[in-house]
């Protein structure tokens, strides 16, 4: 690989990939949203915000010498991943999406899956306690739930917000004796997650399933047609250093 790689980040396989691509001397460039007021940052160059759509980021891929692009955001960062799409395809750079695996369903779950937030609100009616794993952004969806919410985020969260909620802001990883205790602490009787997938945020479903709690879970959106996925760091890097 003779060119700067552009790395699509905001995620821990990102800052990974970053990482091993710098290892293996490939230039890199990560780009963040700027969603979080302090992120941790990628090895390499980095940039932070919107490109502006598709043909924003079209035009900075010609502006700049980038010689392929990975997409590794968030499985839920839906605009993100088509506008890579597009604006790859209008150029013609290489384009990789990397998406981890979403999480597995174990014996003792009782796991209820969801298309929207939407209806992940209407799924939790009838509880007393909810617990929010679903990310500062799209809590709007929740903003009629009359129950108890905690809500948990790195950064505070804007309103709506529901009428009774609870913010701890905290930055994972957490283990599942963390999970336990905020779960006891809060009483909660319910989780509801979009299925990020990843270990980071794990335990909170060990958690949910030692309690016997049940978990709304939030389905992915469909991957973008024709892009080549992968699901690990390492078969990014393979990718990257075969081209
Ligand atoms: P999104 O809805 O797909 O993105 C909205 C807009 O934010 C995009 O159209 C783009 O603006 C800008 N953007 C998103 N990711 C970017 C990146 N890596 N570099 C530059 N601009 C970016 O995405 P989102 O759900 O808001 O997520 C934003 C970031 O947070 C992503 O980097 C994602 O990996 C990370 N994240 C998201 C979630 C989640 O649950 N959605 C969870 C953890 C981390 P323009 O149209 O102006 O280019």
């Amino acid at each position: 690989m003779t060119g700067r790689v552009l790395v699509l980040g905001g995620t821990g396989e990102g800052r990974r990939l970053a990482e091993a691509l710098v290892a293996e001397g490939v230039e890199v460039v990560s780009s963040l949203a700027g969603r979080v007021a302090d992120p941790v940052l990628p090895a390499g160059e980095v940039r932070v915000g919107g490109f502006g759509g598709a043909a924003g980021l079209a035009a900075w891929l010609r502006a700049h010498p980038v010689a392929a692009v990975v997409d590794a955001t968030h499985p839920f960062a839906t605009t993100m991943t088509a506008s890579a799409a597009e604006a790859c395809a209008v150029t013609g750079h290489p384009l990789l999406r990397l998406q981890r695996p979403g999480w597995a369903e174990h014996p003792g779950d009782d796991w209820r899956w969801v298309d929207t937030l939407e209806e992940a609100a209407a799924a939790v009616q009838g509880f007393g306690s909810v617990f929010l794993t679903t990310g500062r952004q799209g809590l709007g969806a929740f903003a009629g739930l009359t129950a108890r919410c905690l809500v948990r985020s790195v950064d505070p969260p804007a309103p709506p917000l529901p009428g009774r909620t609870t913010v701890v802001l905290a930055r994972g990883p957490f283990t599942v004796e963390e999970e336990l205790a905020l779960l006891r602490e809060h009483a909660v009787d319910v989780v509801v997650t979009k299925d990020s997938g990843g270990a980071m945020t794990a335990a909170k479903l060990t958690a949910a399933r030692e309690l016997g709690l049940p978990v709304v879970l939030v389905r992915r959106p469909p991957l973008p047609l024709g892009v080549p996925t992968v699901a690990t760091v390492d078969d990014a890097v393979a990718w990257v250093l075969g081209r």
